[in-house]
């Protein structure tokens, strides 16, 4: 057994869908397909969600642009899509979701957001498998909600990893209905889950890899392929550096630290669950299958060269005592909660003696709230439009040659890795 995952950018039109079963087709192992929502489907249930939970006008108009967006690509690919049996599964998401979309929201967010955006990722493995099935690929199609189960944490849920791991040899192994064929393929859905009370639930943005190492873990599989729209794990974003280059084997633990540090190449929790069961990961490139992408393992030597991590959209938030008195442990603690309980994540900080500094993803609702309740108690800056820039085995020359004519806002350096945050200088 294997475990493919593919991205939103590799199921993003007609095009990509049928370059998935040319992959597919060429292999002749039982296959377990992990799909994530088509192209930036994602982004526009956001949207959905914002205009549902906020009771806005653009709620129509939102659900007619996802509702359209699929339909297009199954007119592209299914002939007679209208009377087919693809028709009636489609119909039928998109009547689910609007029930949903009727139905009065609690005041919880993250459950409505958790109940709405899973769809992306229902309509693109329906329609995946339905394709899948009309070229004789015949698979079985699996809710995931039904073998992912984790606690009621919306939007970045954590997983039960003994119940998921029995309902996934149950779902996928003993209960199957393909038990006998010669060549299984099983197509799911990656990044949704749901509670033990069955509520949708998703693993955080991006969360598919973490569900194709999770299935893999758990089923034995041999290994688990990420298929990318690039050539594998890079030392720096190539849109952003034009040295950037493949980083052909990385260990579990290099994996991790650039993850952490914001690589976006694969979800941060994905590497847990590889470890567990010493399980191979290969990062490979879409469009030529040939080519030898990243190998993630257990052990490698270390990549030596720098390596990049450019995070955009983040803020610098700054805070202190009103009185300048210093900031000390018992204020520390008051404001991890703080940031906890808005899951408010940090990217970086630093301390000095009367404020503490902190650098996070941009992420309007929970900032706006995170800063109201901080300002309970201390004196809050911020200064927004920054980006953060972590550096692996950065040298002197390459650090200052990267930071020339950029406004330079905080700086923090161990021996092999350097993280600045800086931000354009104004153009005059
Ligand atoms: N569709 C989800 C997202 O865009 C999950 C994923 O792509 O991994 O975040
Ligand atoms: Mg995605």
């Amino acid at each position: 057994m294997i475990v493919y995952k593919f991205g939103g950018a590799s199921v993003k039109t007609s095009k990509a869908v049928i370059r998935v079963s040319e992959i597919i087709k060429k292999s002749s192992d039982d296959i377990i397909l992990v799909v994530s929502a088509m192209g930036k489907m994602t982004n526009a249930f956001e949207e959905l969600v914002s205009a549902y939970y906020f009771r806005n006008k653009q709620i129509e108009s939102r659900l007619k642009y996802i509702i359209d967006f699929h339909r297009s690509i199954c007119d592209e690919l299914f002939e007679n899509f209208a009377n087919g049996s693809v028709y009636h599964k489609i119909s039928f998401i998109t009547n689910k979701l609007k029930k949903c979309l009727t139905e009065k929201p609690t005041a919880n967010y993250d459950y409505e957001y958790d109940k709405i955006v899973a769809f992306g990722e229902l309509y693109s493995s329906t329609i995946v498998s339905e394709y899948l099935n009309s070229i004789g690929l015949t698979n079985t199609w699996i809710d995931i909600r039904l073998v992912i189960k984790t606690d009621d944490n919306f939007r970045e849920a954590r997983v039960n990893f003994k119940i998921s791991e029995k309902l996934a040899l149950n779902n996928f192994i003993e209960n199957s209905e393909t038990h006998n064929k010669a060549h299984k393929i099983f197509v799911t859905q990656g990044f949704i889950a749901s509670t033990i009370s069955n509520n949708s639930s998703t693993l955080g943005r991006e969360g598919s890899d973490y569900t194709a190492a999770l299935l893999g873990s758990f089923l034995n599989a041999s290994k688990v392929i990420v298929w990318k729209d690039v050539p594998g794990i890079m030392s720096a974003d190539p849109k952003w550096f034009k040295n950037a280059e493949v980083i052909h084997y990385l260990s579990y633990k290099e994996a991790i630290e650039l993850a952490f540090y914001g690589a976006k190449v694969i979800h941060p929790k994905t590497i847990k669950p590889l470890q567990n069961k010493n399980l191979v990961m290969e990062v490979k490139s879409f469009d030529s299958t040939e080519n030898s992408g990243t190998l993630i393992s257990s052990e490698t030597e270390l990549y030596e060269k720098p390596i990049f991590i450019l995070k955009t959209g983040q803020i610098l938030i700054s805070i202190a005592n009103r009185d300048f008195s210093f900031i000390v442990e018992n204020s520390f603690s008051l404001i991890f909660k703080i940031f906890a309980k808005n899951k408010v994540k940090i990217n970086t900080m630093q301390n000095s003696a009367i404020s503490f500094t902190v650098c996070c993803n941009y992420d309007e609702i929970r900032i706006n709230s995170l800063i109201q309740e901080l300002r309970k108690g201390f004196k809050v800056l911020y200064n927004k439009d920054v980006y953060l820039i972590t550096i692996r085995n950065y040298t002197k020359k390459i650090l200052s040659s990267m930071l020339e004519g950029k406004n330079i806002l905080l700086e923090q350096k161990s021996r092999n890795t350097a993280q600045v945050v800086y931000k354009e200088k104004e153009k005059k």
